[in-house]
Parts: C-alpha cells; structure tokens; sequence
C-alpha cells in the first residue's frame, strides 16, 4: 500500500476539555459529534436517534433543549441510552431561555455532559449579563465544561453595534467582512472571559464561531485560533443539502485541518425528508480520514468508470463492499486492532486496475465485466486468485473478512 506523507501543519496547541469520556483538544484526536433532530421531548424518539448516531461514530451527541418537557426528558434519555449500552456523551443545545432550564431542572444539567451556549440568544441588557451569569454557574456547580458558540446569524445586536460604532470613527474603516469576524471573534472572547471571570476555568471551555460562508469560516477561524489557545469546534453552519452541503463543509474544513486548526468537527449537512441523519457522521469521520487525520473504517478507492466498462457490476461491488465494511467494523473495532487502516480498491478494467490493486491491502480488478466478469485479485501487491461466476461480490467479501481475521 503507497503511504500518503503528512506534509500538514502541525496541530494548533489548545487547553483540553474533558467532555464526559472524551477529551477535545489538547492532544486528543480531532472529535466527530453530530445532532439529532428529533423533539427531545420524545425521550424513545432521540434516545434512538442518539443511539444511531453513536454507533454511526459520532463520539459526542447534542440535543436540544429547549422547553420543560425536553429538559424533563433528558434524564430518561440518558438512562436509556444507558441500559442500551451507549454511554455517548450528551450535549445540551440552549438558546433563550437555558438559565431558566437548567436552573429548573438540576437532573437534566447533572445528566448533561457539556452546556452549549450562544451568547446571542442570552438576552439583552443587564438580564443577558445575569442570565449568562446563571449558565456558567451552572456549569461550575455541576463541573460541566461549556462551548460558547457564535453564530452569525444570531450575533449579540448590541456588541455588533459597539463595534459597527467604533469603525465607523477608524480613519480606515473595517470593511463589512472584517466588521463581521472582529464581532464573531469578540464575542466568543469576551464570552470566554466573562465565563472566567464567574469561575468556569479555561479547561472547560470550548469556543465556535460559525459562519456559512467557505471563505468566511476560514478567514475566521484563522483570526480565533491566533488569538486564544480556547479548543475549538469547527463546523460550517448551514451548509446545505446533498452535494453542495458536503462540499462546503469538506472545503473549509480541510483547509483549517490541514493548518493544524480544530478539535472537533460537526457537518450541518440539511438531511433530505426522511433522509439518514448518520450522513453527517459518515462524512465528517471521512473528512479526517481522507485528511489523513484519524482512521475510522477502510476505505474502498474505486475508479469512476468509463467506455471501458461494460457494465455497472463494479461500481455495485464497489458499493457492496464500502457498506459491507462500514457495518463491520462495529464488531471488528473490538476484536482487532488496527483494522481501519486497511485500503480495499475495486477497479474497472486493466488499464488502472492491477496497479492500484497492488497499491491497496485487497483490491480486485474486473477486466471482463461484461456478461462474464473475471476478476483478479490482490492481496498485498500479489495476485492470490481469480475470481469468476455469479457470487464475485460473496466470494470477495470471504477474503476481506479472512484478511481481517488474519
Ligand atoms: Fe476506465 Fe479502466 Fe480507468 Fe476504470 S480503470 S476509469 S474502467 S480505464
């Protein structure tokens, strides 16, 4: 198998933050979280979800909560999770009216692994310095560390003021891009600080400033991490559906990963109506992986095909056996080690195929993929058999699992 050279940054440092189980930051690897998008209000509805997603990967979960009966809920959700046998850790996502929850509801902040809070949606006035107040002692009472998230869509309107009011007096004004990331930045910051200030300390702190814009995000998380040494969530909001929501979220996010900048991601990616939520996790642990970050499940290298082909039987098998890892790893990852590391490689034809079969652990070329498709394969960069008939996807599948086994 050809190894890939690291020639990325090397990680950014930053204070680690124990979450539950798990630690972001610091020299913890980069961490996969995701979020339901259920009512949380449903206990069984989002303890399943929850559980779906942790299985899919996601090594942190965030619910909502944003009425009595989520926050009511959320105790049960864990037990759920509990007796299932998912001790994932659980994010709560406040907005409005959080300093009144968790005050209310001391089992659901206990329950609870990390608060997140956005400190445009705290209040205004003297009631936002209270009730910001109320969450970050909340946080120290019951020891939970706190991701302060700025989201441009919902920036405190009077920091955005304060600082619209001190360009406008600048004899070189900001221009409106930069106005915009010196007030996601300030407020994640002064937040930080205000959060200090009440008792919450640096190693239970986690900041975000997001944006949906590729090239703002960058610009942003840029600026965030050369001032503070905060860990930090990476995430591109809003991002979108289908292709375009994967490619924005794989574009910005790549470019801070490659420069040593993020201790966890999350992919927004807008679900299609009924669509799987575990997507979102799929493509985040594909992003690390392809950035040569993390290891998560053996990825199949195919080629796309072309006048060569004589039929789609490749691309099937190529399909088959992606999924066909994906699910196996659940039991693998705890019977051997290393296994993610594995490279399959399913080809077309002989033009590409025996040599990027040779470059992967298992890989099969199909050259008569016709009506009779013969197909040899690779184990380690020699031919160990050729495969013919009607069961190829079967037979091939046997030699990954005595591959995995061996
Ligand atoms: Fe086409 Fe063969 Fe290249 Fe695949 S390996 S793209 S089938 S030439």
């Amino acid at each position: 198998m050809m190894s890939q050279n690291n020639i990325s940054s090397p990680r950014r440092r930053s204070v680690g933050v124990r979450v539950g189980t798990i630690t972001i930051g610091s020299d913890a690897p980069v961490i996969v979280q995701s979020m339901t998008n259920t009512d949380t209000a449903d206990e069984v509805a989002t303890a399943i979800q929850v559980a779906q997603l942790a299985r899919a990967g996601s090594e942190l979960v965030r619910i909502t909560v944003n009425t009595a009966e989520a926050a009511k809920a959320v105790p049960a959700i864990r037990a759920r999770l509990d007796d299932m046998g998912c001790h994932v850790p659980l994010v709560g996502d406040f907005h409005f009216n959080g300093h009144k929850l968790l005050t209310a509801y001391p089992d659901c902040a206990k329950a609870l692994a990390k608060y997140r809070i956005n400190p445009g949606n705290v209040g205004h006035g003297r009631k936002r310095d209270e009730q910001f107040a109320t969450l970050i002692e909340t946080a120290c009472k019951y020891d939970k560390p706190v991701r302060i998230g700025v989201n441009w869509g919902s920036l405190d309107p009077e920091m955005l003021a304060r600082i619209m009011d001190e360009n406008a007096k600048l004899t070189k004004p900001l221009d409106a891009g930069q106005v915009m990331r010196k007030a996601l930045i300030t407020s994640a910051l002064e937040s930080a600080a205000k959060a200090e200030e009440l008792g919450l300390s640096r190693d239970h702190i986690i900041l975000s400033c997001k944006v949906s814009g590729v090239q703002d995000l960058i610009a942003v998380y840029r600026e965030l991490a050369a001032q503070c040494d905060y860990a930090l969530h990476l995430g591109l909001t809003e991002a979108g559906m289908g292709s375009k929501g994967i490619v924005a979220s794989t574009a910005a996010l790549s470019v801070l990963l490659f420069e040593g900048i993020g201790d966890t991601i999350r992919i927004s990616l807008t679900p299609e109506p009924g669509g799987d939520r575990t997507r979102e996790v799929i493509v985040a642990q594909e992003i690390l992986q392809t950035m040569g970050l993390r290891a998560f499940v053996p990825l199949v290298a195919a080629c796309p095909g072309c006048g060569r082909t004589t039929s789609t039987y490749f691309q099937e098998l190529a399909e088959s056996i992606q999924a066909y890892v994906r699910e196996q790893m659940v039991s693998w990852r705890e019977q051997y080690i290393g296994v993610e590391n594995m490279t399959l490689a399913v080809m077309g034809c002989v033009v590409n195929g025996p040599g990027e079969s040779k470059h992967a652990n298992i890989g099969i070329s199909l050259p008569g993929s016709g009506e009779n498709p013969v197909a040899p394969v690779f184990v380690d960069g020699q031919k160990t058999v050729t495969l013919k008939g009607d069961n190829i996807a079967g037979e091939f599948r046997h030699i990954v699992d005595e591959y995995v086994r061996t």
